[in-house]
């Protein structure tokens, strides 16, 4: 792959992208349609369920038998649910809300998981100097964005710069041979958000695969993870961009998505608050303490848990971000909806 998008589909898509006055409803759709390389396909119908997880639609597509499906099935519910219980932010038993609750007190000893998780959140904040930054939870409150306190109108800039005070990535203190993470400032919290469900859609497709199920594509909220391989004769999958200006239809472009990889796409489509009859995205740039101003951006990327980081930085940060990303991995594909 090459560091810009060359395919005839990729600038196909980028030009339409760039055409179409995004404002809201902008999401990707799996159809989970093999490209053909080949003329009569066999089994080129994906057996799919979907279903309410982690407050999003999951969604499983393989080509195999409806068995294949509830054994695929079972397994991503599992993976999910693990994947819940560190990160979860509404429930008051995960590792994370203990995590919040107490790591300004003392150092807070993590599991393999979120240590994982947070470092590679440590990674993505280095790398997209500070777009991408899991300590916004304070902005995200004082925005409303968790619904305990509704708003009507936006904070202040004097109730930004306070709470800017608790955010930020370099006031989070690791201790790496014990695996601990302590908060310097009072009232500092995390929020796994834009990184907990393409992490969780890498486990669940490599559970799946390695249970057999080879073929299809599991999707958690937008966060879609192709399996290993493609069905017979078939070179990957097709990703539809639902139509921003009409939910029930997708663009004619589509995006061609090799076996193994993924896609992600973040945006102001779905979640997002008014206040004073402006809608304001669910990303924050942890910058300036406001919401993002770019509508959504998509990106293809070799896993989903990279995908998933990358798109919602990308809202964050804007085409700066992306050309920082783009230097570091020439292989990724990004794509900017405005
Ligand atoms: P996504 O849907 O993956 O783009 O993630 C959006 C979620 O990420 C938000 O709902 C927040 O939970 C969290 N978030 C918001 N702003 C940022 C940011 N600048 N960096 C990292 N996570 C963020
Ligand atoms: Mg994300």
């Amino acid at each position: 792959m090459s560091a810009k998008p060359d395919t005839a589909v990729s600038s196909k898509f980028r030009g339409k992208a760039l055409l179409t006055a995004v404002s809201a409803l902008l999401v990707i759709i799996l159809l989970a349609i093999a490209v053909r390389k080949n003329p009569a396909p066999e089994n080129s119908i994906p057996v799919q369920t979907a279903f309410p997880v982690m407050g999003t639609i999951g969604r499983v597509a393989i080509y195999a038998g409806e068995k294949e499906l509830t054994t695929a099935t079972d397994i991503y519910r599992r993976e999910f649910d693990a994947v819940s219980a560190v990160f979860s932010l509404r429930d008051q038993e995960s590792e994370l809300f203990r995590l919040n609750s107490s790591a300004a007190e003392k150092p807070f000893p993590c599991s393999e998981t979120m240590w994982f998780l947070l470092m590679r959140a440590k990674q993505a904040y280095e790398e997209t100097a500070g777009a991408f930054d899991i300590t916004v939870k304070p902005l995200m409150d004082l925005w409303g964005f968790y619904q305990q306190k509704k708003r009507t109108d936006p904070p202040s800039a004097a109730e930004i710069a306070a709470v800017l005070e608790k955010t930020g990535f370099d006031k989070l203190q690791f201790n790496e041979a014990e695996k601990t993470v302590f908060f310097t400032v009072p009232g500092m919290a995390l929020d796994f958000g834009g990184i907990a469900k393409g992490y969780a859609a890498d486990r669940a497709a490599q559970a799946v695969s390695a249970a057999g199920i080879t073929a299809g594509v599991i999707d958690i909220g937008g966060n879609l993870r192709m399996l290993p391989d493609a069905p017979g004769g078939k070179e990957g999958f097709i990703v539809a961009i639902r139509d921003p200006k009409d939910r029930n239809s997708v663009l004619p472009e589509t995006l061609t998505v090799k076996p193994a990889m993924a896609v992600s796409t973040s945006g102001n489509y779905e979640r997002f608050i008014e206040l004073n009859g402006k809608k304001y995205s669910h990303i924050i740039s942890p910058a300036t303490g406001y919401p993002a101003e770019i509508s959504a951006v998509t990106v293809v990327a070799p896993t989903a848990l990279d995908a998933d980081i990358f798109s919602t930085a990308c809202v964050a940060g804007g085409e700066k971000t992306a050309e920082l990303l783009r230097q570091k991995y020439p292989e990724l594909q990004i794509y900017f909806m405005r």
